[in-house]
């Protein structure tokens, strides 16, 4: 038997009822606004968010795409055929539109006059600035776990359907930075739904700035080049780097941090990037592992 058919055989779920389910998903998440406390301003801030998330997200993956392309040190040595562009940017345009179906529920809010957890001014957060870096801080730290062990549960025999479409980008670009499905997106950044709360306070300028910083973070380690300066800058500061996360797509049982290495390091999951040519173009269809 083949390791593809050893691996049909353990599915629990078969990559059409998956796709069905994340469908379903989308469909949900958007009629979620009939319950919102104003659906008219919920779906007005549904499409103005996606548009503003959306535009400049598939301009900036362009951007880094050409310059990836042409500069840099590629990862999986050239290209063998062409990216494909056009499934990476429907797939990322898909989960942007699930991921404005959660923004709507707090912007929604704050638009019809609701107090939210959002807040632009120290004096309205209450603390001083040394402790609102350090919930920033800790936020990042939950996240960084968050996502990693929801990584980790997407690479499990139950759920890997849902994950699968991303590794079919073996050779990734800018475009596959975001480009996973619905339950994925709803499972990584339903953290966004914290701000309807008023308790939960978040300081904007910080916020944007990290949510952006993650951004930027994410189309670099799927631009499939790597620059020697990145690579020392970004694993000094405790982040993932662009050969780091390549790794994760020739080799899907190691290095599941999204944000940072951290939690692979700990859970002997990381395998630093200079041993990996002998593993490029692993079959992802074994990615299974068990949590
Ligand atoms: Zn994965």
């Amino acid at each position: 038997m083949s390791d593809t058919s050893t691996v049909r055989s353990k599915r629990i779920l078969s990559p059409k009822v998956a796709g069905r389910i994340d469908w379903l998903l989308v469909l949900l998440a958007f009629a979620s606004g009939v319950l919102h406390p104003k659906p008219g301003m919920y779906y007005d801030s549904q499409w103005r968010v996606f548009l503003v998330i959306i535009i400049p997200l598939l301009l900036a993956s362009g951007a880094v795409y050409w310059f990836a392309e042409r500069f840099g040190e590629r990862i999986q040595g050239p290209r063998r055929k062409s990216p494909p562009l056009l499934k990476e940017g429907f797939e990322t345009t898909r989960a942007m539109f699930v991921v404005a179906c959660l923004a709507a529920w707090p912007i929604g809010l704050a638009r019809a006059g609701h107090p939210t957890g959002l807040v632009w001014t120290l004096e309205q957060m209450g603390v001083s600035w040394w402790v609102v870096i350090l919930q920033m801080v800790a936020g990042i730290v939950l996240i960084d776990a968050w996502t990693y062990w929801k990584h980790r549960l997407l690479h499990t025999r139950m759920l890997f359907a849902f994950h699968r479409h991303h590794h079919s980008f073996r050779d990734p670009t800018p475009f596959a930075g975001f480009a996973v499905g619905p339950l994925e997106t709803l499972l990584t950044f339903c953290p966004l739904l914290l701000i309807c709360w008023p308790q939960a306070k978040h300081f904007a300028p910080m916020y944007f700035t990290a949510i952006i910083s993650f951004v930027l973070l994410n189309l670099y380690l799927h631009c499939g080049v790597t620059y020697r300066w990145m690579e020392r800058l970004i694993p000094a500061l405790g982040l993932n780097s662009s050969a780091w996360h390549n790794v994760h797509h020739s080799d899907v049982h190691v290095n599941f941090g999204e944000v940072s290495y951290i939690w692979d390091r700990i859970c002997g999951t990381a395998k630093a990037e200079e041993a990996t040519n002998e593993t490029k173009r692993t079959s992802n269809e074994a990615g299974l592992t068990s949590v």
